[in-house]
């Protein structure tokens, strides 16, 4: 329908990607990659990776006052707390709902498939993961002590629960609390902003964060690994372009190819980051001004989404579990098989929004099931590819549930949905930045 725009930030943020791999591949097939060579010195770990920081350092950089405004914003927008309690509840619920679905036929099909069976590994006990954080843990980082230093430390629970507590009490200040309410609305704009001059940078950075990646990694351990890696992005696109799509269309009726088209340049941007929060500001932007959601519902959706809802996270969680089970050649039984999939629920909800998190979370469902943690070493090899992959995987289940719950509150415009050019920015823009992403 649409022929290639090669102006748009889209294309160009997949032509870096290309490049980038073009260039990882170079370096690492090339054997240019060894410690103290030139290659390795000046280009992965000093151009590529000072570059591809400094973009995730940006978005991050505005992750924070982004939340607190438009969240302030949205929950003054919402005006009554009956709704904003509806709202918050219809979305929690369907985040549990997504990741449970999510979990469950992954595991299945990972069962099912008997990954990992025949390799007989014996466990040398000689991996000890970071520690996970305890249920208890996440659950009191969520009132901080100290909001100024939780904004510091990036808590996003405890972050999202300080502004939805401004946003109340203004609420209930009323009329006098107008002005700040202006001005947190005004301040929101301007962090918007911002994110289309980072989205400027964006394919500069893409360049930089996949060669090194590429360079990093090489394709060979991706092979050693390769079932596991198959049958977990087979999960993933599954969920992908078939549970996420048939649950949007189930419940709201949108053309779901919109949908996908609208949310490529945000997919890009999380496959980069492997960071749903550092993506927050693109997801942020894209829902509401590419997809028509109101911002009442997606600034309090979107950066819930990014801090509890992983289905992507969740599918990887289970399918690693059973991989390293039969690895092992440890039985889970259907007891083991349900522990699975409640912890990983459990465990998605607990990883923070940021590269590797889940591996991380992976060692409370190990341990809970009694499987050997350097497991969790072999996964790690081929994490990095995987977890841009999911990350991809999170942030949409994120917006799909922000249309739903805006559909049912009529906070949603089709017109914009529809609209192919809603939110591009003008050819005039101050800042000409080109963000088509078709
Ligand atoms: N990187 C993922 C995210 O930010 C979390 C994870 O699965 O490690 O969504």
């Amino acid at each position: 329908m649409s022929k290639i725009n090669t102006s748009s930030l889209t294309f160009k943020v997949i032509a870096g990607m290309v490049l980038g791999v073009i260039v990882g591949l170079i370096i690492n097939l090339g054997g240019f990659n060894v410690d103290g060579s030139f290659a390795n010195t000046y280009l992965v770990d000093g151009v590529f990776h000072t570059i591809g920081k400094l973009f995730v350092n940006a978005l991050k950089m505005i992750v924070v006052p982004l939340v607190f405004f438009s969240l302030i914003v949205g929950v003054t927008g919402i005006g009554n707390l009956g709704k904003l309690g509806r709202v918050g509840g219809k979305t929690i619920c369907l985040y549990f709902l997504t990741t449970a679905v999510a979990i469950s036929f992954s595991v299945m099909l990972a069962a099912m498939l008997g990954i990992g069976e025949g390799v007989n590994a014996v466990s040398d006990t000689s991996f000890s993961g970071k520690e996970a954080p305890s249920f208890v843990d996440v659950v009191l980082s969520i009132i901080p002590a100290n909001p100024i230093q939780a904004m510091a430390e990036g808590q996003m629970l405890a972050v999202i629960f300080f502004s939805i507590m401004v946003a109340i009490s203004m609420l209930m200040v009323g009329r006098r609390a107008q002005p700040l309410i202006d001005g947190a609305g005004l301040a929101n704009e301007v962090m918007m902003k911002m994110v289309q001059i980072i989205m400027w940078c964006a394919p500069y950075a893409v360049f930089a964060l996949i060669a090194k990646s590429v360079a990093d990694l090489g394709i060979d351990l991706m092979i050693k690994l390769g079932e596991y890696a198959i049958v977990l992005v087979l999960c993933l696109m599954l969920h992908l372009f078939v549970v996420i799509l048939l649950i949007l269309k189930a419940f709201t009726g949108v053309n779901v190819k919109t949908f996908m088209k609208k949310m490529r340049a945000n997919q890009l941007f999380a496959f980069s980051t492997s960071s749903s929060n550092a993506t927050i500001p693109v997801t942020l932007r894209t829902v509401t001004r590419r997809l028509g959601v109101d911002n009442s519902v997606a600034s309090f959706s979107v950066p819930l989404g990014a801090t509890i809802n992983m289905d992507g996270t969740a599918i990887m969680q289970g399918v690693a579990t059973v991989f390293i089970a039969n690895m092992y050649n440890i039985d889970l039984g259907v007891t083991g098989y349900a522990t699975v999939v409640l912890m990983a629920v459990l465990a998605s909800i607990g990883s923070a929004g940021v590269p590797s998190a889940g591996v991380i979370m992976l060692t409370l469902i190990f341990g809970q099931l009694g499987l050997p943690l350097d497991g969790i070493a072999l996964i790690l090899v081929v994490d990095r590819l995987l977890d841009m992959i999911r990350t991809s995987v999170n942030i949409t289940g994120d917006a799909a549930v922000s249309l739903i719950v805006a559909k049912s509150e009529g906070e949603f415009d089709i017109d914009v949905f529809n609209d192919p050019d809603a939110g591009i920015l003008d050819e005039d823009d101050s800042v000409s930045v080109d963000i088509k992403t078709e």
